[in-house]
């Protein structure tokens, strides 16, 4: 997983996000992983949903923000990999910037994974957070005919 499509997007002379480096995370599997929720007041406002995995932050964009009772359902669009260092991120990245608005931690914690992956497209993970807490599951949306996106996912909040 690389930082490529993150970095790109980026002018880091302007905004104040870490410019972040794989060598930042990490290493050691027996630490528990983190997850960072960050509420984005940008062109429209967002929630920006983060695991961590294999040393990067995997990240989707949840419009409507993650739900928080058993069975809601929520789009999340996958986004590029961001630095591991992005999860103490808070702050206003600068009018013509990339994502140019207000991040604020909106959520943060640890979590478990329990089954699947990303690369098979679903997956299920226990999040022990302060707002969120208990089984999630991501399930990647096939794509539709005709469609070039293939980022959406759907983010549910399973039974405990
Ligand atoms: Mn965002």
């Amino acid at each position: 997983m690389a930082l490529g499509t993150y970095k790109k997007k980026r002018n880091f002379r302007e905004t104040p996000e870490p410019a972040g480096s794989r060598a930042e995370s990490r290493s050691g599997r027996q630490k528990p992983k983190i997850f960072v929720v960050q509420k984005h007041d940008a062109t429209r406002l967002h929630y920006d949903f983060r695991l961590e995995m294999e040393g990067v932050l995997k990240s989707w964009t949840v419009p409507k923000g993650p739900p928080k009772k058993v069975g809601e359902k929520r789009l999340a669009v996958m986004t590029e990999d961001h630095p591991y260092a992005y999860k103490d991120f808070a702050g206003v990245i600068p009018e013509g910037n990339y994502g140019a608005g207000t991040v604020e931690i909106w959520d943060h914690g640890i979590y478990e994974m329990m089954k699947g992956s990303v690369g098979k497209g679903h997956f299920s993970f226990v999040l022990l957070g302060k707002k969120l807490k208990g089984p999630y599951a991501l399930a990647h949306l096939p794509s539709k005919e005709g469609e070039r996106e293939d980022k959406n996912w759907i983010l549910t909040k399973l039974k405990a």
